[in-house]
């Protein structure tokens, strides 16, 4: 099949979370599998520097933006798994220090940015060779894109992913104007919702196909509790959603091979494993010593269970000595309470607020647990790779958590992690305190780990699962 990806995060050229991982692993399994794939993205400032081997090409893609005639340029190269890569050159919408907007929020103009980019999709689509016959979406950055595609007629199939369904690309109506579609559109059946533009609710609506990242997420938002607002919509779309979990770059995350360690490991042999725990305190300045150790990479949001964490660390784990590392950035709320935590127990917290690779994979390793209590998740990647390094993962039991970790019997030493159901600081106590009890039973506790690290989430059965997406897409 020949298909085009579109998508505003591609690791290592830009990412904020997941769905850069996703972009960087799923093509190219498809690539492995013998499809002709492609990645289309926007040139953001230092994607350049990133990629030695783009060039710009001779086409520039013409378009309209309510009544502004723009051309962007469209710039080539080639990732190192071989898929070939368009990103599109307009730097008044990227050439900027973040993706989405700063600190103090959004960028104010998103809408133009990422409208303009789906207009540019869909044109560059018409001129690649081969003709893509598939276009897959990925979040509300290009979920104008099936509208287009339908107000034009045009033979492409749209796939669309939702990675989270929190952030819609919501605008106020006015900006339904930068869209060109013809006026029909903004009503119930297009791109309206509740008097906005809804850029996911478009998307879900007039794609040929939705996927999400795990079939438990893909329950959960057909129900109010977590559908935000759109679970009408999924339930009345219901027959073209499917849920497929997102797997584990293992060339990435390797802690054999994984050269941000401070020593090789493997699920045979996990003496290494002892040494990126001191490479890991050692980093934070903490000092080394047996007190368990308790990590965390995350953006620092409400989604990813902090109030759970704020209501229960102190009792749960630094009264009776334990360890805990943090790296993230995001809300300044949660940044100055953990960063006031680490000064209140200097020898016990490190915190770190920032985005850094590195780190996040010593965290991954040198962790003996991994905690992830988020109120939703639709797949979670940081578990996946908690698993993979032996670092048990504590995990609200909810989306992708719920799908990829198996709850540790104590009677029978079966699972992998530690699951709660409820979301509320009870539940998070008990699974740290039952984490604890097995850490003070070293045979059960390697049980534990080297369960999680045989556990195998390819991203060839994944890619096995989107073939049938795009199969279903063909035939509709
Ligand atoms: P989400 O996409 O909701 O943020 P995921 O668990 O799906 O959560 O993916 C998060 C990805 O981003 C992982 O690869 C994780 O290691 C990475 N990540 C998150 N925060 C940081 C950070 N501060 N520094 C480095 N990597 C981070």
């Amino acid at each position: 099949m020949n298909i085009l990806f579109a998508a505003s995060e591609m690791s290592p050229y830009a990412k904020t979370g997941g769905l850069g991982d996703v972009l960087a692993a799923l093509p190219a399994a498809l690539r492995a599998r013998g499809h002709s794939v492609s990645v289309v993205l926007p040139l953001y400032r230092g994607v350049r520097e990133k990629l030695p081997n783009l060039k710009p090409s001779s086409l520039f893609l013409n378009l309209t933006l309510n009544r502004e005639q723009l051309s962007a340029r469209v710039w080539e190269g080639v990732s190192e798994s071989g898929v070939h890569l368009f990103f599109i050159e307009r730097d008044e919408f990227y050439d900027r220090s973040h993706l989405y907007g700063t600190q103090t929020g959004d960028y104010a103009d998103n809408a133009a940015r990422f409208i303009f980019f789906n207009k540019a999709v869909v044109e560059l689509a018409r001129y690649i060779q081969p003709t893509p016959e598939i276009l897959h979406l990925h979040d509300w950055q290009t979920g104008l894109v099936p509208a287009i595609v339908r107000s034009k007629q045009y033979a492409l199939k749209t796939i669309f992913t939702i990675h989270n369904l929190a952030f819609q690309g919501s605008f106020w109506a006015f900006d339904f104007d930068l869209t060109n579609l013809p006026g029909e559109y903004f009503s119930p059946p297009g791109v309206e919702f509740f008097g906005r533009l809804n850029l996911m609710k478009a998307a879900l609506l007039l794609s040929h196909q939705i996927t999400t990242v795990s079939p438990s997420y893909a329950q959960e938002i057909q129900t109010p509790a977590y559908g935000c607002s759109l679970d009408g919509v999924l339930r009345q779309n219901h027959h073209k959603l499917t849920g497929i979990l997102n797997g584990v770059d293992c060339d990435l995350w390797d802690p054999q091979h994984d050269h941000f360690l401070a020593a090789p490991y493997s699920a045979e042999q996990l003496k290494g494993k002892a040494e990126n725990k001191k490479a890991l305190l050692n980093s934070f300045h903490l000092p080394s010593g047996n007190s368990p150790l308790f990590g965390m990479v995350s953006r620092l949001t409400t989604q990813k269970g902090f109030d759970l964490i704020q209501q229960t660390i102190e009792d749960s784990l630094l009264n009776i000595g334990a360890k805990f590392v943090l790296l993230g950035s995001g809300d300044p709320y949660f940044e100055a309470y953990f960063t006031n935590l680490a000064k209140k127990y200097p020898k016990q917290v490190g915190v770190k607020i920032g985005f850094d690779e590195g780190l996040a994979h010593l965290i991954e390793a040198g962790s003996d647990f991994f905690l992830m209590p988020s109120q939703f998740e639709p797949c979670g990647l940081n578990q996946l790779y908690s698993l993979r390094y032996g670092t048990p993962p504590i995990v609200h039991n909810t989306g992708g958590l719920a799908d990829s970790v198996e709850d540790y019997n104590e009677d029978t030493g079966t699972g992998t992690g530690f699951k709660f159901s409820w979301y509320e600081a009870g539940g998070l106590r008990q699974a740290i305190q039952r984490a604890l009890k097995v850490y003070a039973q070293p045979k059960a506790l390697a049980t534990l780990r080297h369960s999680g690290m045989t556990q195998s989430f390819s991203w060839d059965a994944s890619a096995a699962e989107y073939e049938k997406v795009y199969t279903a897409a063909l035939k509709s």
